[in-house]
């Protein structure tokens, strides 16, 4: 009947066996819903872009999401190369009451960017951007950016006209779930959060509407053609933090420029956690590399990094503060750092500053691996968050026995400046970011193909995380959370879910822990659970 599934039979089999073609309510193929062979490729012919199937050779190298663990087969996906594209695929799950998945690089660490099932919006393609140097809304000027940009594009497209944007670490995450979900960056000290720094959006709603909003108006282009204005602006605050795959699908992102500091500089030390005489210093070392968070100029950003593998000296473990400085090298604020150089230099693996010439520099260093496969937990960390107990914690969870191979390691991103300047209303994430000095995750990192039980143990040490601190981060959290609502939004959570049911009341847009997800009916819940949890046995790896 569907000549053209030939990995997509093995899908359909697949959903059938497990039970879920009797319980979902959206349609997939094999029943009668489901639009014919010449409807789907016709679909695919209006596109800009492309429909990729699962036959086809390039289905298969571009299903793997850039977080293997999460894996999923979509019955199509479409490879978008505009906003009219975007529009175009709404309409059409609109119409055959598909499931929708929405890609930008596919990072996410719950796997909320692809689902069983679904015809997934891929825009990774779209990657065009434009620039005014200097605008009424903001001197340094601005940018807008397709979803599609990774970090590392934009940045090299920003230093060429000199000027800085606040964006990820990462060179391969993208825009897209990034900023909705609130988006820390090494310059966040300085100038905030990515959502602080967002301007305006372009996004196509749950009825196919194409819409601009920013944070005094939303206009709407309906699909007669007609525009209409509001100065109400409650879906732009959603987009601020409350997350992607939720609202609707953002197009184009207008971010603010920034001049560029006189200068930049990293500051790398780590040391081990046992030395190689059996010497446990870990303990000393942690507690004093967070003494020197206390009153850490704004200049300074970056990590506390640690893990918890032998090192070729015989000594175990590391715990490393990677720093960059926004600002002349002679500054007063970049000795700051001379403190920790000079804390036990004998016990240290490295300890060094860096002079740069630019954020593009620092940027240019670190590599990302393309394709990655992590479970995280995470917690917001306050001032006060950093007891004895907590670093006990720390080095119990380095030292973690894990069911299969694997490396236990967390990196602490050093908040708090310019974040804790905006109020904790003015965007939708947690407040508990407002006062965070850190957004500290544990990552638990597979090595090897034997992923069993992992998923499971990243559920089981979550609780007592974030017991140190207040909210967690929804794109760097667990993916098995109770109680999900208020760990990552808090008191915004209700003002999120109003809107979330004002623009989408059926759920067109769903994915696992985003707001509205919990409105689903039970049948729904399996859609729900099919962005990861009914098939992760069996189907999490490819
Ligand atoms: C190596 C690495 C480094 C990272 N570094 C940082 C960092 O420095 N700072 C930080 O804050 N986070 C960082 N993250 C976490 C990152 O924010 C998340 O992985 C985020 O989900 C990535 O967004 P994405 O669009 O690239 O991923 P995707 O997996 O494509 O999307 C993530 C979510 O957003 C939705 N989505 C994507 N695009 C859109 C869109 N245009 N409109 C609506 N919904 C959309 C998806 O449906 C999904 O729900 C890092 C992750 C990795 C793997």
């Amino acid at each position: 009947m569907y000549p053209f599934y030939n990995r997509g039979t093995f899908v359909v089999v697949a959903l059938h066996f497990l039970g879920v073609t009797s319980v979902i309510d959206r349609c997939l193929p094999g029943e009668s819903c489901f639009p014919d062979n010449p409807v789907i490729l016709n679909f695919g012919k209006s596109l800009d872009g492309v429909l990729l199937l699962p036959y086809m050779q390039e289905y298969t190298e571009v299903v793997v999401t850039r977080d293997v663990v999460w894996t999923k087969f979509p019955i199509g996906i479409v490879v978008a190369k505009s906003t009219l594209d975007v529009q175009r695929s709404v309409l059409f799950a609109q119409k055959y009451n598909l499931l929708v998945s929405v890609r930008s690089s596919g990072h996410d660490f719950l796997g909320r960017s692809t689902a069983h099932g679904s015809l997934q919006i891929l825009l990774g393609n779209m990657t065009k951007t434009s620039m005014i140097l200097a605008s009424p809304r903001n001197p340094a000027g601005e940018i807008t950016c397709e979803s599609g940009n990774t970090w590392l594009k934009v940045y090299e497209e920003v230093d060429k006209v000199d000027r800085v944007i606040v964006g990820g670490s990462a060179h391969t995450v993208c825009m897209g779930g990034y900023t909705l979900g609130g988006g820390h960056s090494p310059m966040s000290r300085t100038f905030g959060l990515a959502v602080d720094n967002l301007l305006e959006v372009e996004m196509v709603d749950a009825q196919g509407r194409i819409i601009a909003a920013n944070d005094h108006m939303t206009r709407i282009q309906h699909l007669n053609g007609s525009v209409t204005s509001t100065n109400n602006s409650d879906i732009f605050w959603a987009l601020r933090g409350g997350g992607g795959g939720t609202f609707g699908i953002v197009t184009n992102f207008t971010f603010k420029l920034h001049y560029p500091a006189s200068g930049v500089a990293t500051f790398d030390c780590s040391y081990p956690i046992v030395r190689s005489d059996e010497t446990e210093i870990g303990h000393i070392v942690l507690k004093k590399m967070v003494s020197m968070l206390q009153n850490l100029p704004t200049e300074w950003g970056g990590y506390l990094i640690g893990s918890g593998t032998p090192n070729a000296d015989s000594s175990w473990g590391s715990i490393m503060l990677a720093m960059n400085h926004y600002g002349s090298y002679d500054a007063p604020t970049r000795s700051y750092m001379d403190e920790l150089k000079n804390f036990h230099p004998e016990w240290q693996q490295y300890c060094a500053y860096k002079r740069l010439n630019t954020f593009l520099e620092y940027e240019s260093t670190p590599k990302d691996p393309p394709y990655v496969s992590t479970y995280l937990l995470n917690t917001l960390m306050q001032e006060d968050s950093f007891t004895d107990d907590w670093i006990q914690y720390i080095f119990t969870t380095l030292a973690t026995k894990l069911p299969q191979p694997g490396i236990v390691t967390f990196t602490g991103i050093l908040i708090g400046g310019k974040t804790s300047a905006v109020g904790i209303q003015e965007t939708s994430v947690h407040p508990g970011f407002r006062s965070a000095v850190m957004s500290l995750s544990v990552g638990i990192v597979p090595v090897g193909e034997n992923i069993t039980g992992l998923r499971e143990k990243a559920a089981e040490m979550a609780p007592q995380l974030a017991e140190y601190g207040n909210g967690q981060y929804p794109n760097e959290a667990n993916a098995d959370l109770t109680n999900w609502q208020n760990k990552f939004w808090g008191s915004n959570y209700h003002r999120l879910l109003s809107i979330k049911r004002q623009w989408d009341p059926n759920n067109f847009f769903t994915c696992r822990e985003c707001v509205g997800s919990e409105d689903q009916t039970s049948s729904h819940a399996h859609v729900s659970d099919n962005h990861g949890v009914v098939f992760s046995a069996e189907m999490n790896k490819t």
